[in-house]
């Protein structure tokens, strides 16, 4: 420990208590590493705030005796964001203590959540007064309100209710001088020039500490089908989503899944069964929700798909006739990534670009990394109609022990190359982080660069909040 970390660990211990100091290395052990298990850092200490004047204090404190700081939430994060650096310097801030569900309002459709209140508990809280927080995904059970509006993160609803973004209505934070910014109030309208909360959202903790978040509500579901429908291409998939849409205000979930992705998961999950007896190139997992009592969407949905297989547009398709089998659809969806780990080493990617392009994109990318890298396998699968996909490559024949390192980097560059021609993005829903810092420096475009790092510069001019993340 430094002088500064060790006079700052001390000052804090006497006025916040032992609570909020944590220095034992075995109660560190779990979180100074990414979930991933890539990324291995080191901490001093855990600050573990329980309150907005408490975050305050320690900023103000860090600050002082130059210390960073790491924010952190569940440490989900898909991007070592939350991952302390490897020198011990930094201390992780710890918002898991502040999971206080502060109001929750029907009326204004709004709840108001501290940083560190779990996903999934959120999401029952509201359900008990018949509403609902429209973002899940596959880490509702340990990711946080303050880690989810830190990385704008989508999940499997994006199509109909967006990302992060759309569904904060405001922030409160403690900015890096200690200042605390309150966007709590849930105005709909107001225009008093730049959006702190908009700043605030998708920083990944390096512009100030997130305390509470005002969150958008919707009606409860009173009723859903989940569908899955065998597909030729990518194409026809997208296809089959505008015919949809064009027909229903219902759809919320669309997800790609290549066979050789669905054959995976049949291989390594168990439990698993092929929803379709044919076999299909591609598939769509389909969820439609609505909140209207007495609605047969199920009838519905089975009429658009069964004009959808009269206009070939898919081959076939079922709809889940229990919440067991919905269920069952949608392991398989959420497996896919498992399977892949189960199968040999995989290369993951993120990304982006316009609607439109997706299809042709998967399909191109996929030829030209596999004639570039002969022996990997390339494919894509995820949220088509959000223009997203996890483009994921395969060791395949390359399988070694040091197959990341000799060749991962070359991988990825290629594929990032591709997406960027392609006018997307490196990063649709997981963040910069510290793991696509170098990426992100290459390829993003002078401007975004110079006003990102501006940003920075301006609100936090001692670069304490968490350095080495997000920004070249
Ligand atoms: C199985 C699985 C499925 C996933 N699926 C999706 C998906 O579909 N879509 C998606 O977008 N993501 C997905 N993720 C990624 C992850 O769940 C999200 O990035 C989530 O938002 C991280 O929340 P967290 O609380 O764990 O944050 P952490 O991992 O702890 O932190 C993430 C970043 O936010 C910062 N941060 C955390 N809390 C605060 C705070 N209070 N104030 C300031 N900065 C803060 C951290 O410094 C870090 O930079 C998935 C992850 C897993 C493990």
């Amino acid at each position: 420990m430094t002088i500064g970390v060790a006079s700052l660990v001390e000052e804090l211990r006497n006025s916040l208590g032992p609570k909020a100091v944590i220095t034992d290395p075995r109660e560190l052990e779990p979180w100074v590493t990414d979930w991933r298990g890539r990324v291995h850092g080191a901490a001093p200490a855990m600050l573990a705030p329980a309150s907005t004047e408490e975050v305050v204090q320690i900023v103000r404190s860090a600050a002082e005796h130059r210390v960073p700081l790491v924010p952190q939430g569940g440490n989900t994060g898909m991007s070592a964001g939350a991952t302390p650096p490897a020198d011990g310097s930094a201390m992780l801030l710890s918002m898991r203590r502040m999971n206080r569900i502060r109001a929750i309002s029907a009326g204004d459709r709004l709840a108001v959540a501290e940083a560190g209140v779990v996903l999934a508990t959120l999401n029952d809280a509201v359900h008990e007064v018949g509403m609902r927080f429209p973002l899940t995904l596959g880490a509702r059970g340990s990711c946080t309100i303050g880690g989810l509006t830190s990385t704008n993160a989508g999940g499997t609803q994006v199509l109909k209710f967006g990302t992060m973004r759309s569904l904060v209505a405001g922030v409160e934070a403690v900015l890096p001088d200690g200042s605390i910014h309150n966007g709590l109030s849930g105005l709909k309208k107001d225009n008093r020039g730049y959006s702190i909360d908009q700043l605030l959202i998708g920083a990944e903790g390096t512009l100030g500490v997130v305390t509470a978040v005002a969150l958008r509500l919707v009606p409860a579901v009173a009723a859903r089908v989940v569908a899955w429908a065998g597909v030729d291409d990518p194409r026809r998939a997208l296809e089959l989503l505008r015919f949809l849409e064009e027909r229903t205000q219902s759809i919320e979930g669309f997800e790609l899944v290549p066979q050789d992705s669905l054959q995976l998961v049949l291989k390594h999950v168990s439990g698993t069964r092929p929803p379709l007896s044919g076999v299909h190139k591609w598939h769509v997992l389909i969820e439609a929700t609505t909140p209207e009592a007495g609605s047969n969407i199920s009838n519905e949905i089975e009429r658009l798909l069964g004009l959808a297989l009269n206009q070939e547009i898919i081959g076939d398709a079922v709809i889940a006739s229990s919440e067991a089998q919905a269920e069952a659809f949608w392991k398989i969806r959420d497996s896919i990534s498992e399977a892949e780990r189960a199968e040999g080493q995989t290369l993951a990617h993120d990304i982006s670009v316009p609607v439109a392009d997706m299809p042709r994109f998967i399909m191109d990318a996929s030829e030209q990394v596999e004639r570039a890298f002969p022996g990997v396998i390339a494919s894509g699968f995820g949220h088509l109609g959000d223009g997203n996909i996890h483009f994921h490559v395969r060791a395949g024949s390359h399988a070694a022990p040091d197959w990341y390192e000799a060749e991962g980097a070359a991988i990825t560059r290629f594929v990032d190359d591709l997406v960027t021609a392609a006018g997307g993005s490196i990063s649709a829903e997981h963040g910069i982080g510290q793991l696509k810092r170098a990426e992100f420096a290459r390829l993003a475009e002078p401007g975004r660069l110079h006003a990102l790092r501006a940003i920075k510069q301006a609100l936090d001019p001692l670069g304490i909040m968490n350095p080495g993340k997000l920004v070249p």
